[in-house]
């Protein structure tokens, strides 16, 4: 497969090639055409002049034929998901199914007008006028894209964008960027304005960094590693940011919790996607009673999670992103043992692919429990009590989100009240949301400005207010 960056659908000149492989078996997935700075200033320039906005209605037809579109495609871009990220066919399907939702949902709220009206005589200072509120769209919005969920991470930034009527300028991650463009295709060919969007690849100094400083870039939504999110912050500039960085969430499952509920919640939670979501679960805490009870269910529930050729239709656990990620794993597990955790299944790699592992009696200070673990890793640690789950859920810099398995409603509130995170799912994964409810984290998370369908038009068009005598 042969692609190029694209400025409003057009193909750019460059000759530098990025070469994608598929991290499974090393062959080559495809190339695509590189960009320059100057081709990312020609984007940015064909995005502020645009001043065509499609109607609502437009809007929303554009996202509903991408929606049937990729509908008919399904498979086809399950399978290159699949071929550029090494995921298992059962995870990238699911990703399909996840950005029909988001479309869907943008094109649902493209139709919706959130304008508000109020009586301008309600005070004693006030007048007989009335004041509305309008949205309307950014000049530009720049996005920057992970690797872990190809597909749907784009749409997430670009079909609120649409719906709000605001031109992208998109940076997807070199490691999956061809996924990323055959999206492209489809928006451009649904009737998407082709000034309203461009997709660039190339070096981090050539389009990354000049999109972060754009100054004609009104909004800087970026999703990625708190590492890149807090170098982006220092050099925006002026400009709006929406940061959606990286995690480190607890499943907390107390000694009244349906057990083999907690089982599933952990072992979905730690290896779904293989282990490579923002939302999984990196950290299982456990109450002393029920630890052992728990370990033995999780290793043998663990053992149904067949690690193998991510194209064969038995394999529930790919590879992940590449080998180097994979090594990475491997030295945080080792650090864990040395300290004295001990592994109960997995831990094995092979390549870019590392087997779902279950290790307990691990060490509280370790990298795997303090930092983000980017692979299907579930550590058990055994806790005292809630109050004690509670603290070590919140000892860690991140605060994206969490989960707690439990039976008592009290113990349930006290979580959601004291967990502080963006998000707390009571017998559910961490993961857990519909793409139009509100997501993101605090703390090293990010900035607490919420993505999700609904709250992403909100950050890529701005409100004005009027008032008209009345
Ligand atoms: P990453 O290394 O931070 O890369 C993310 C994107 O940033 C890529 O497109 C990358 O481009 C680009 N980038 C690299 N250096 C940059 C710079 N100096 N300025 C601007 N952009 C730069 O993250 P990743 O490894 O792809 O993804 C995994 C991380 O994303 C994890 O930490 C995960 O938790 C987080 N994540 C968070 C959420 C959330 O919603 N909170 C969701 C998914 C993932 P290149 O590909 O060209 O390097």
């Amino acid at each position: 497969m042969k692609l190029t960056s694209l400025i409003a659908g057009n193909p750019v000149r460059g000759r530098e090639v990025l070469e994608v492989f598929n991290p499974y078996d090393g062959s080559r997935v495809g190339t695509v055409r590189m960009a320059t700075h100057d081709d990312l200033d020609t984007a940015v320039a064909v995005a502020c002049e645009f001043t065509e906005t499609p109607t609502r209605f437009a809007r929303a037809e554009i996202l509903e034929k991408t929606r049937l579109a990729l509908e008919s495609q399904r498979e086809k871009f399950a399978r290159l998901i699949t071929a550029e990220a090494g995921l298992a066919l059962r995870e990238t399907r699911y990703e399909v199914g996840r950005t029909l939702d988001v479309l869907r949902f943008a094109a649902m709220e493209a139709l919706r007008d959130d304008g508000q009206i109020f009586s301008g005589d309600i005070s004693a200072q006030g007048k007989a006028r009335k004041i509305f509120t309008t949205r309307e769209p950014l000049r530009c919005a720049g996005a920057i894209t992970p690797f872990n969920h190809p597909l749907n991470q784009i749409a997430h930034k670009i079909a609120p964008a649409i719906a709000a009527g605001t031109p992208i300028v998109l940076k997807p991650s070199e490691k999956t960027p061809l996924t990323a463009l055959k999206f492209a295709e489809l928006l451009y060919a649904a009737g998407l304005p082709s000034r309203m969007l461009s997709v660039l690849l190339g070096p981090t100094s050539e389009i990354a960094e000049p999109l972060v400083r754009h100054t004609d870039v009104d909004v800087l939504a970026f999703t990625g590693s708190e590492a890149i999110g807090k170098r982006i912050a220092t050099i925006a500039g002026y400009k709006k940011l929406v940061l959606e960085l990286g995690g480190n969430d607890p499943l907390i499952v107390l000694n009244d919790a349906d057990l083999e509920l907690a089982v599933t919640l952990a072992a979905e939670g730690s290896f779904r996607n293989s282990g490579q979501r923002c939302t999984a679960v990196k950290r299982i805490l456990v109450e002393e009673k029920v630890a052992p009870e728990f370990t033995k269910r999780l290793v043998a529930k663990t053992k149904e999670y067949v690690c193998g050729d991510p194209t064969d239709e038995k394999t529930r656990v790919g590879t992940v992103i590449s080998e180097s990620a994979a090594l990475q794993l491997e030295s945080v597990l080792q650090d864990a043992v040395a300290a004295g955790a001990k592994v109960l299944c997995g831990g094995k790699r092979r390549g870019a692919q590392f087997e779902p592992t279950v290790i307990t009696k691990v060490p509280r200070e370790c990298r795997m429990v303090v930092t983000e673990s980017f692979g299907p890793l579930a550590p058990i640690i055994t806790v005292r009590d809630l109050d004690d789950a509670l603290a070590l859920a919140n000892s860690t810099a991140y605060g994206l989100s969490s989960a707690i398995a439990t039976t008592n409603l009290n113990h349930a509130l006290k979580a959601i009240k004291t967990l502080r995170c963006g998000t707390v799912n009571v017998n559910e994964v961490p993961g857990f949301r519909v793409e139009c409810s509100p997501f993101g984290g605090i703390k090293d998370s990010g900035l607490g400005v919420k993505e999700g369908v609904i709250e992403a038009i909100k950050a890529y068009s701005f409100v004005k207010t009027f008032s008209l005598p009345w």
